[in-house]
């Protein structure tokens, strides 16, 4: 991927703020509540704005920029890629099918980080299979009435809002609608989960006990949310993708100057072709899933399908950088094995995307899915 001036010089500030700013804090986050501050000093980069208007407070620099700012902040903390990923997901839904007043009063705010967004599809009984969602809501004057439980939102804990997925008509997806729901409502309950990792996200569920939401918070037609839900998946899949690659080559570049450094019989591990052939293995595979990444979001800049070229991305990404940053760990012997060093908690860390917004399994069945001839974008 070779990108713009433009481009380049917006990575470049970001990988400069990764590392100065956010890697000596990555595990801080695992213990402590995240600092509302340093969100703000991120959306102040501009990385939660990519896909708002310059008049709600965005670049509207598009979904290239998106997946730059994925892989560089996560050089420094995989999991505020998840802040760029929620913004920008719920940022382009807002402007696309947002009422004027919704769009307003939200996106200047997620734009500039005082809010935190959510997407909450996912429940305990419905996640690959995300049109079995049973969540319901219920005309009720000039609005509608929400009950249901949705399960492992991203930022749950702490996110302002979240697009709801909920069923206003019959079964399967074309009953599923999208709505967009403060979160201080009253009715609504959060649970945080004890995740393996990604505790800066406080992953968890959010109940909602008949609570009200009017009607200019429904978001596109009704009957709408699915298609709504899978085209945000499309573009943010090659985000997450970009996100583990971003973690798992910052722990590459670690190892292979610690390599340098480490001798063991006399000579620098680095100069041990069994240790050099395994990062030259792991780079060139992130490499290719980086280009895929890229590739699909410059397709969706083009306003050019991007399903399978996204899904491949997502599924090789994590894995990938799952099986990078355990070479890693394992390169760094004794010490990479503890919690002063990062490896571990990338490593939980990236499990979490192996899962989130689909599965590796799902993705390969969405890559056949194409193959097999519904194709329809090529
Ligand atoms: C870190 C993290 C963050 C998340 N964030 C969000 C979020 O912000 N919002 C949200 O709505 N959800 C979120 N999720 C939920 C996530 O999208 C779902 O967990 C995921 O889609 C899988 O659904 P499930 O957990 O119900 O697993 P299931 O659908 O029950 O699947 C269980 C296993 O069976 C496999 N499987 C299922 N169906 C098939 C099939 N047809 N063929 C072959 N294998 C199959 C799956 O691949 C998986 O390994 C998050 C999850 C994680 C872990």
């Amino acid at each position: 991927m070779i990108f713009d001036d433009e481009q380049q010089q917006f990575a470049d500030t970001l990988r400069s703020f990764a590392r100065r700013r956010l890697k000596d804090q990555y595990a801080r986050w695992e213990t402590e509540p995240v600092d509302a501050g340093l969100i703000e000093e991120i959306a102040s980069l501009g990385a939660t704005g990519l896909l708002i208007a310059e008049e709600y407070g965005g670049s509207a620099a598009g979904y290239v920029a998106c997946g730059i700012a994925s892989e560089e902040l996560s050089r420094g903390d995989f999991n505020v890629s998840g802040l760029v990923q929620l913004s920008a997901i719920v940022g382009a839904a807002l402007s696309r099918w947002g009422s004027d007043s919704v769009k307003a009063e939200w996106l200047p705010r997620i734009a500039e980080g005082s809010a935190v967004a959510a997407l909450a599809l996912t429940e305990p009984d419905a996640g690959s299979d995300a049109a079995a969602i049973t969540t319901r809501a219920a005309r009720s004057g000039g609005g509608w009435v929400l009950s249901g439980e949705k399960a492992s939102t991203t930022f749950a804990g702490y996110a302002a809002g979240a697009i709801v997925m909920v069923r206003t008509g019959g079964p399967g997806p074309g009953g599923v609608s999208a709505f967009w729901v403060p979160l201080d409502q009253h009715g609504v309950t959060r649970q945080v989960y004890d995740s393996l990792g990604g505790k800066f996200t406080a992953r968890g569920s959010l109940v909602f006990d008949d609570v009200f939401v009017p009607d200019d918070h429904v978001l596109g037609e009704l009957g709408s949310g699915f298609v709504q839900a899978m085209t945000a998946f499309d573009f943010n899949r090659a985000v997450i993708g970009l996100g583990a690659v971003g973690s798992a080559l910052e722990s590459l570049d670690e190892t292979i100057e610690y390599t340098k450094q480490r001798s063991t019989f006399g000579q620098p591990l680095s100069s041990r072709q069994a240790v050099s052939q395994q990062i030259a293995e792991h780079y060139s595979k992130l490499n290719a899933a980086r280009l895929m990444g890229y590739h699909a979001l410059e397709l969706a800049d083009l306003g050019r399908g991007h399903t399978a070229e996204a899904a491949m991305a997502k599924w090789m990404g994590p894995a990938w950088s799952v099986d990078a940053i355990h070479a890693c760990l394992r390169l760094h012997g004794w010490s990479g094995y503890g919690e002063d060093l990062p490896f571990a908690q990338r490593m939980r860390d990236a499990i979490g995307l192996e899962i989130g917004d689909g599965t590796p399994e799902i993705m390969k069945a969405i890559v056949a899915r194409e193959l097999f001839g519904t194709a329809t974008h090529r």
